[in-house]
């Protein structure tokens, strides 16, 4: 399996791309601007799309992607979140309002994309890869997936988050863990609002992660934009026991 990060910055701004990852060449955690880096013909490959919520970083190259390759789609692309996230998409983007509504798209009985509800704690199995959803503590109901290859190895992505043990306690149920992509997006100098927002910030990160039982290579991902460096280094500093590494587009990981 392979893993290639297209965006993973906390917002935008010269060369930072926000939250899209792909899976060998047919699934998609998250639909940021880094989506926009690939060819039509790699997007024209994406079969599954997997959400972790709602929120615009998340989801803002979605609409423009179904609309580039609608004349390539020839099976439904399948739009996988938990309910509240497929009904805020119906509801305030693909409502003909802000977007067109794709999933009726050129016709209701054979469109272009089509959501799929899936509940936290659940697995899909996509061609061998399982894709577990693992609820976590943002402002909006949200998921961080494990994703496990054919070959048993196995990546996590937090999504966003703030402290909370269910992220943690999923990745120990399982034998291993071989990468781990965190999120921690605010400084210590502002800890006040992550916990508002729901985010990680060094600190509050280098505390929960003492619950993690594997010891996997970790990536930092979706630090607010101008903090990376202040972020990184607090980070060092409070995790001193695991290596800490900045994640960056286009990194590519074989599992
Ligand atoms: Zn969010
Ligand atoms: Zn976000």
């Amino acid at each position: 399996m392979r893993l290639r990060v297209l965006g993973c910055s906390g917002g935008v701004g010269q060369g930072r791309l926000t939250t899209s990852f792909l899976i060998d060449d047919d699934i998609l955690i998250d639909a940021g601007s880094g989506l926009g880096e690939l060819s039509l013909d790699e997007m024209a490959k994406i079969r599954h799309i997997f959400l972790t919520h709602s929120h615009l970083d998340h989801i803002s190259f979605l609409p423009l992607l179904v609309d580039s390759i609608f004349e390539r789609i020839k099976e439904p692309i399948i739009i996988y979140g938990q309910p509240a996230t497929l009904k805020g998409l119906r509801e305030h983007i693909f409502n003909w309002t802000i977007w067109p509504d794709f999933s009726e798209l050129p016709h209701p009985q054979q469109p272009v994309m089509r959501y799929e509800e899936v509940l936290p704690g659940s697995v899909c199995r996509i061609e061998g890869r399982q894709l577990e959803l693992i609820p976590v503590n943002h402002i909006v109901p949200t998921v961080g997936y494990r994703v496990e290859s054919v070959s048993g190895k196995a990546f996590a992505f937090s999504g966003d988050t703030t402290s909370n043990s269910s992220f943690w306690q999923a990745l120990n149920a399982h034998k291993g863990l071989d990468l781990l992509l965190m999120e921690v997006a605010f400084s210590n100098s502002e800890e006040e609002l992550s916990r508002i927002a729901r985010h990680y910030c060094s600190s509050s990160l280098a505390t929960d992660l003492v619950k993690l039982k594997h010891s996997p290579e970790i990536y930092l991902t979706h630090q607010k934009p101008g903090e990376e460096q202040t972020i990184f280094r607090e980070c060092k500093a409070a995790i001193q026991d695991r290596e800490i590494k900045q994640l960056k587009n286009n990194l590519i990981f074989q599992l």
